[in-house]
């Protein structure tokens, strides 16, 4: 350590607000250049390897091949499947010196997906699976915690080419085992989620979430099955618009000015004067108003029979909202809109629709926006709305706590995204019409999966998931020595006997970081705490007495042992 190019910090970065960010910077392993860019430092990059590792050693051995594509890619194929536009401002664009469009690959299916049709055209050659361990490269709206969400990462992508379904399910499944074992390995505690296909297009796909409090994913849970699912994939695609008419249409209100609730109330009961008439057959009726540039909005429900409207003021929070559902008796006749709330800060704009089926109407629903695929909505704003053109625009909403498959109720959680496996088809194939010659001489179109494991965010899950007050810890697998050996004596004979005892523990197939440096042992013993090797060995005062002390750093447990034992008691 006396050489190793560390420096640990005493204080937590001011742009940290997540353990493992702060702790990482901290323990010296990563270092920022940039919002969402990091350098890796001796003992950062030791763990990103380490990680790097076991998920290669997974791939191999279910057969993919490694390959390695350049993150500098041309525009032409990402024009060609569309997402040179879909990206949006994820997409980093640069242009060469010619003036020609070029990107830094966020992705690689294109890239792929092209290789394979120019060296393969026979069934004889399929199926394949090719992967590469490469950096990617996404302009995040909100580069967050570090290396957890960058804007350089990362990425082991692997792609499969099948030439039919059946052999499309056998990669995935391939692909499904592996990652288990990957995460298995690595000590990551994660669940595997149903969800929903995204912009990558394709049908069925599950991602691996880290359980995490400070994850961004909220995933529900059927403790009683096991039944786990994003919260977007527990809601059922959009279905198809259902004709409407008949009702009045709601009012919505912009107010130039922030309202106060007095003034509001006084403009909604006038508002619904004249608009619904006692006949009608609707109880409550929602009036919303929106403040712009206020970070709240304000969801009334009046009764017009008795004209009175009763807000309910709803703060913007980083939770999302839940609210009670208001409705009443009368909505067994017709479906109804609510408007969903979106409830991280931020987002109040993104006004989404939701169809409602009264039968759900006294439960709270889970429901998502389509356009905002990664926030949701736990609970469901109360009310009903109508569409200007009488149609009523459509999504599902399941009954509030059930699990899908019956067997018990959900809960929810929060999780961090570290895999991603997507049954694609034939959405690239289709693209750069990649056939093979086929065995009865047809040609056949390949189908595809594409699978990714967040490589460098992994380092940031561990270290979110088994850190303590003290400082990092790291699983066996990974961890960037096995051995932190701290010499706290002074004496001659126990810094030489340390020596000795480190190149034993070399021997023995460990890894020993050996704490030589000229500080006294309370900052040694602090700085082995914060960078957290499993194992501290001390060579300290009982040394004279022929023994070390071995200080687990996942129990706490610390044991003495003779000098001569320490090396099989550790190995
Ligand atoms: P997220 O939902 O977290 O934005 P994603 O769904 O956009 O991730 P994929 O396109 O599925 O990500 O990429 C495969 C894997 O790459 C993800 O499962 C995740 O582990 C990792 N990953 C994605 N974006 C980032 C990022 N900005 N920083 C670090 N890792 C990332
Ligand atoms: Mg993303
Ligand atoms: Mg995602
Ligand atoms: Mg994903």
């Amino acid at each position: 350590m006396s050489t190793l190019f560390l420096r640990t910090l005493r204080d937590d970065p001011a742009d940290a607000e997540v353990p493992s960010h702060k702790l990482l910077v901290r323990a010296g392993y990563v270092r920022r250049a940039a919002p969402g860019v990091y350098s890796w430092l001796p003992l950062g990059l030791r763990v990103l390897r380490a990680v790097e590792n076991v998920v290669r050693e997974e791939m191999n051995a279910i057969g993919a091949q490694e390959i390695l594509l350049p993150a500098l890619l041309p525009r032409d194929p990402y024009e060609q499947t569309g997402r040179w536009t879909e990206y949006g401002d994820a997409l980093f664009r640069l242009k060469d010196r010619k003036g020609v469009d070029m990107l830094l690959g966020p992705t690689h299916e294109e890239l792929f997906t092209q290789l394979v049709k120019g060296e393969y055209s026979s069934y004889k050659d399929m199926p394949v699976t090719l992967y590469q361990i490469q950096t990617k490269y996404r302009d995040e709206e909100r580069p967050r915690a570090g290396i957890l969400r960058g804007r350089e990462f990362v990425m082991k992508d692997s792609y499969s080419f099948d030439l039919d379904d059946d052999g499309l399910k056998a990669s995935y499944d391939a692909h499904r085992e592996a990652y288990q074992k990957i995460f298995a390995r690595l000590g990551v505690k994660y669940v595997i989620v149903a969800a929903t296909s995204g912009a990558m297009g394709g049908s069925a796909s599950e991602e691996f979430l880290a359980e995490s409090e400070v994850g961004e994913d909220t995933f529900v849970r059927c403790v009683e099955s096991g039944y786990a699912a994003n919260v977007e994939a527990v809601v059922t695609p959009p279905v198809e618009p259902i004709p409407f008419d008949g009702l009045p249409q709601a009012k919505v209100h912009d107010t130039p000015d922030a309202p106060t609730i007095d003034s509001l109330v006084d403009w909604a009961n006038d508002a619904l004067e004249g608009t619904y008439s006692a006949a009608d057959t609707l109880k409550n009726v929602l009036v919303k108003v929106r403040a712009p540039g206020a970070d709240w909005e304000l969801l009334g429900v009046g009764v017009p029979g008795d004209r009175e409207v009763d807000f309910k003021r709803l703060e913007a929070s980083l939770e999302p909202a839940e609210v009670e559902l208001l409705t009443e008796d009368d909505f067994t006749a017709n479906p109804f809109l609510v408007k969903g709330y979106i409830g991280p800060k931020g987002l109040q704009d993104n006004e989404v629709r939701y169809l409602v089926d009264p039968r759900v109407a006294d439960g709270t629903a889970w429901i998502t926006g389509a356009d905002e695929p990664n926030k949701h909505v736990v609970g469901l704003v109360a009310g009903r709305d109508f569409t200007p053109d009488g149609t009523i625009e459509a999504a599902e909403v399941r009954d509030g706590d059930a699990s899908p498959d019956g067997k018990g109720t959900l809960v929810s959680a929060k999780g961090i995204e570290i895999g991603h496996i997507f049954q694609l088809g034939r959405k690239y194939t289709d693209a750069f019409e990649v056939d093979v010659l086929g065995e009865t001489g047809k040609p056949v179109r390949l189908t595809m999966g594409s699978y990714g494991v967040g490589v460098s965010r992994l380092v940031a899950v561990l270290a979110e998931q088994w850190h303590d007050d003290k400082g990092l810890r790291w699983p066996r697998e990974v961890t960037p020595f096995d051995v932190h050996l701290v010499i706290a004596n002074k004496d001659q004979a126990a810094v030489d006997g340390a020596g000795t005892l480190a190149a034993d523990l070399d021997a023995a197939g460990l890894e020993v970081l050996l704490d030589d440096r000229k500080a006294s042992p309370g900052v040694k013993f602090k700085d082995a705490e914060l960078l957290g090797m499993p194992t501290v060995v001390v060579v300290g005062r009982g040394y004279a007495n022929g023994v070390v002390e071995l200080r687990d750093r996942f129990t706490g447990e610390s044991t003495e042992v003779p000098v001569a034992d320490a090396v099989s008691a550790i190995a």
